[in-house]
């Protein structure tokens, strides 16, 4: 059989023309196995070479481009400015080319090399020449790889690795492009992409690896990010429209009656976002179908008291509510908040956590099964399979910044309660259309009334005496501070500061007359919660830890946070890490020492400085560092994307989102004629994490 003669889309790489076993090999490390794959190998730039005219038609103060041979080359450096010298040949001529300061030619251009010059003409000494024209090697002779006539030059640029050049790229894709795309199934009839805007995917495809000018390439990229953005938003939607169509919830009942109940439960009235959020989620749970809300709001805005509320409100239509968190000092803080506001409540609350074991354990799943546990609060642990729930209504999950997408699913797996997720990561609206597109979002965007500034100084190391002397008077004046650093025990080399020997510092030297405590990740749990525990009761004055503290902790009067080598830690960290203060009345004082050169690390800590407001500091983290592991496509089943960036494709996504939300909701089965090929490239791509193609 001739190579390409019979192929389709799946057609292994190796099968195609110019690709043997050991290019197989070299593209599968690329992720590429199968013709499509190399159809969505993008390019990631291209270049385009101007039609070239022969020398003789040169004229002064033209743009033009040239093509001919380098007949000699000669480094200049003497001469005020330098410049490289270079003569060029073809048939009707020769013609002088000059590189002002063109040192960066030397070795690069040689006589025998066929180049292409573009720029404009210029008249020295009654003769023509060029200056500084940009110059495209069209045969480097010293290249093992000879020219390939059927080469054209500029065209796309792939990304390349040592064992596959971005030339031996165009070259496979170049031969059997059109072989490939004569199989390629369309999704939308022409009306539809007509009215978006949309050119076809055949030619989308061709174009983005083919394209004549610059308006192909737009066009096609058009096209192949919204298909990108469309599939994914499609699986979402058929996710979501399994999980409202398909599994049935505890309708609650939400009365004035029980509000008022509820509501005396805390000592202050609830914010109007608080109100907002609520009355959103109540109008979630009446409903049979389970609700899947994410509830974002910075820290201590107030999430905690509105996930009491939707608690009580399933003890109060006599159901069980769990509430989870991703730390067990999270989750007795949880427990211990939750305790303050129930004093004297008949509602019985347990807190769980992997420390349990034997006959406490067995007592407590008892009180579980029974029912007889109404709010039952814990970590993972919660997890484990013997756990079994008289009549789970509600699920709240307070997972910070660590979304265990997971341990949401397991959660769901043989009941359907209602899901809260909770987190005080502000995420941009398009990360949370794409990672999180299967759940509602609520937000409370202030926070309560009442609370002092939080005032954030970038300072260097050696200002930190100063600070030292500023904490004192603080200290002095019953408040509590933490000290942050990036890791427990010293690097090898030492220059990276530890929480252990800066510890010994502080408590020794610095603040001899102070208490101060130690907190890291290593130490036992019953430590750690009673490290926190004096802490809170203020026995503590200083605590110096690693990033453990970054999560939920709420302490009013710790008032200051010291974070030294502040530039090993992301936006997303450091604004989570200021959210320990900040809690209480009066003004609270973050310090980010930092001594670095890194621009990047720079402008990370400025924007600390500048802005308090977690939405917008997510902005720009996502701006200046891309979505990320944590929101990263892969992370909820999907592939990466390979064309569309949803930093920049704001748009493309959300009319892509509205399509792909119309036609589930149109023929959630995409059977018919017209949805079946969206319908095969979606198993294609997604297999499993779709949820409703195995129904069918
Ligand atoms: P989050 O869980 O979002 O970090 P919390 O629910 O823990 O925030 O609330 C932070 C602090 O604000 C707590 O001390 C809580 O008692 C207080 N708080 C919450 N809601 C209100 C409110 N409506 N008015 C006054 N204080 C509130
Ligand atoms: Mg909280």
């Amino acid at each position: 059989m001739q190579k390409n003669d019979n192929i389709n889309l799946d057609t292994p790489v190796q099968f195609l023309k110019g690709v043997g076993p050991a290019r197989a090999k070299a593209f599968e490390a690329l992720d590429v196995k199968t013709a499509i794959d190399l159809l969505e190998y993008y390019p990631r730039d291209w270049v385009f070479v101007p039609q070239s005219i022969p020398i003789r038609q040169i004229l002064p103060d033209h743009n033009i481009t040239i093509g001919g041979i380098v007949e000699s080359c000669d480094w200049q450096p003497y001469r005020r400015p330098a410049i490289f010298e270079a003569y060029i040949s073809d048939e009707t001529g020769m013609c002088r080319i000059v590189w002002f300061h063109g040192g960066f030619l030397r070795g690069k251009l040689e006589p025998g090399m066929k180049i292409y010059v573009s720029g404009k003409v210029a008249e020295y000494k009654h003769q023509l020449q060029m200056n500084n024209p940009k110059l495209v090697i069209a045969n480097d002779t010293r290249d093992e790889n000879k020219d390939d006539s059927t080469q054209k030059l500029g065209g796309p640029v792939y990304p390349a690795t040592a064992n596959l050049s971005s030339r031996q790229i165009k070259q496979v894709v170049h031969k059997s492009l059109e072989n490939i795309i004569e199989n390629l199934p369309e999704f939308f009839d022409k009306a539809f992409l007509k009215k978006n805007n949309l050119i076809g995917r055949k030619k989308a495809f061709k174009w983005i690896h083919a394209p004549s000018d610059e308006e192909q390439i737009a066009k096609a990229k058009r096209r192949l990010k919204y298909d990108e953005l469309f599939l994914i938003q499609t699986a979402i939607a058929l996710r979501r429209y399994k999980a409202t169509h398909f599994s049935k919830a505890l309708a609650l009942n939400c009365d004035d009656k029980i509000d008022s109940r509820i509501r005396k439960r805390f000592p202050f009235l609830l914010t109007g976002d608080q109100d907002e959020v609520i009355e959103e989620i109540v109008r979630d749970l009446s409903a049979n179908v389970p609700m899947n809300r994410l509830l974002q709001g910075d820290v201590g805005s107030g999430k905690t008291v509105v996930a009491l509320y939707v608690a009580l409100l399933a003890v109060a239509n006599k159901t069980q509510a769990v509430i989870m968190a991703p730390t067990e000092i999270l989750a007795s803080q949880h427990f211990l908040s939750i305790e303050r506001y129930l004093k004297g409540s008949k509602v019985r609350r347990l807190c769980i956590t992997g420390g349990l074991t034997g006959a406490k354990r067995k007592e407590i799943l008892g009180e579980i099964s029974t029912g007889q546990a109404d709010i039952i609060v814990g970590t993972v642990a919660l997890l484990q399979d013997d756990i079994r729930f008289k009549n789970l209504a509600v699920v709240i999950i307070d997972e910070q910044h660590k979304f265990g997408v997971h341990q949401r699913a397991m959660l769901r797996k043989d009941t359907t309660p209602h899901c809260l997720v909770m987190t005080a990561t502000p995420i941009p609206r398009t990360l949370a259309m794409t990672a999180f597109g299967d759940l509602d979002v609520s937000i409370i965007k202030h926070c309560p009334p009442g609370r002092g500034k939080v005032i954030t100084r970038y300072i260097q190391p050696h200002d930190i005496p100063k600070a030292y002397d500023f904490i004192r008077e603080r200290l002095k004046a019953k408040k509590q501070a933490f000290f942050v650093y990036p890791r427990i025990v010293d690097s090898a080399n030492g220059d990276v500061k530890a929480a252990i020997s800066e510890y010994e510092k502080l408590s020794k030297k610095v603040f001899p007359e102070f208490n101060i405590a130690l907190l890291h990740g290593q130490m036992k749990s019953a430590d750690k919660q009673k490290i926190m525990e004096s802490f809170r009761k203020g026995k503590i004055d200083c605590l110096v830890s690693t990033v453990l503290i970054e999560v939920g902790v709420d302490i009013p009067n710790a008032t200051i946070m010291v974070i030294e080598e502040a530039d090993r830690f992301g936006l997303a960290q450091l604004h989570q890490l200021r959210g320990r203060i900040g809690r209480g009345a009066s003004n609270s004082y973050c310090l980010l020492a930092a001594e670095t050169e890194n621009p990047e690390a720079k402008s990370r800590l400025e924007i600390m400085e500048r802005s308090n407001d977690g939405f917008e500091i997510a902005e720009y983290d996502l701006k200046i560092r891309g979505p990320g592991e944590l929101f990263s496509p892969r992370q909820h089943g999907m592939p990466d994307l390979k064309i569309a960036d949803i930093r920049n494709d704001f748009q493309l996504l959300t009319l892509a989102r509205k399509d792909a939300f119309a036609m589930v909701e149109n023929e959630p089965m995409l059977n018919t004629a017209g949805n079946r090929n969206i319908r095969t490239e979606l198993i294609k791509k997604f297999g499993d994490a779709v949820g409703l193609i195995d129904i069918a």
